[in-house]
């Protein structure tokens, strides 16, 4: 099954050129550069201020870029509505509707897309089998726990096939034993799946396991991007060191 799925997807590509972002006279992103490669899964991580929220919300379209051009897959969609796009972003807070079962929450997307019921109920059944929320799904979110409810939420994104994930610190309301858990359902879905993603986190050990490469993020500007082990064995100056390097 994973080798199906991994040959379905499309490995989308996506650059940042010259992005800039302002808010009023705030100039929280500065001339940013960047390319992820189809299938990689790239963490930002960096102080909370330093612009990794912003920086996913534009990418996904949410936010509107001051300066500068992004592509995915090649497409520049600078100015393109976020429903074209392709992405699917998960959040730390859940936001499911408390009113709908699990299968209804899952479906709501497909069904405003005006998607066959035939294929709902198909793209359903095959995300709750990769999350294994199967015996969840006739449950309301009230009658989840944290972990179950993110996993709906993830849920959610990939019913929707996106070419690309965004995740936004999916993990941060967890208790710890939960954040290891689920940093190890992401690990799998990645594996199997095979789309690019993008993860934020200010968790070093998530940071650490899950990336390809890390970008390190300081006052909307790039530090230092790599392998964890390139960041961490070689950080490129002491504020990396700091945040993720080794002690030298
Ligand atoms: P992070 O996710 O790394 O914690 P954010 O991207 O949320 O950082 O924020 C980056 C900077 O932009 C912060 O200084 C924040 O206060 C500012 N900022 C974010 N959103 C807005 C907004 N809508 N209006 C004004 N300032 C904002
Ligand atoms: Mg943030």
């Amino acid at each position: 099954m994973s080798a199906q799925h991994n040959s379905a997807q499309p490995k989308a590509t996506i650059e940042l050129k010259g992005v800039r972002k302002s808010f009023g006279s705030v100039d929280v992103i500065h001339d940013l550069d960047l390319k992820v490669e189809g299938g990689e899964f790239v963490v930002f991580v960096g102080p909370s201020g330093c612009g990794k929220s912003t920086l996913l919300r534009m990418i996904a379209g949410l936010e509107e870029v001051t300066d500068g051009d992004i592509l995915i897959a090649g497409r520049d969609v600078t100015d393109l509505d976020p429903a074209k796009r392709g992405i699917a972003m998960v959040f730390q807070s859940y936001a499911l509707y408390p009113h709908m079962s699990v299968r209804e929450n899952l479906a709501f997307g497909l069904e405003i897309a005006r998607t066959p019921a035939a294929e709902i109920r198909r793209q359903v059944e095959a995300a709750a089998g990769i999350l294994k929320i199967g015996p969840l799904l006739d449950r309301r979110p009230g009658q989840l726990s944290g972990g179950q409810r993110q996993r709906v939420a993830i849920g959610r994104a990939i019913v929707r096939k996106p070419l690309v994930f965004l995740f936004d610190e999916p993990l941060s309301n967890l208790d710890a034993e939960l954040r290891v858990s689920m940093r190890v359902e992401i690990a799998r879905l990645h594996r199997e799946l095979g789309n690019t993603m993008i993860y934020v986190t200010h968790d070093q050990t998530e940071a650490m396991t899950l990336a390809d490469r890390i970008v390190v993020l300081r006052d909307g500007r790039i530090e230092q991007v790599g392998s964890p082990r390139e960041v961490y064995e070689n950080p490129a100056n002491l504020f990396v060191a700091g945040f993720i390097g080794s002690p030298r």
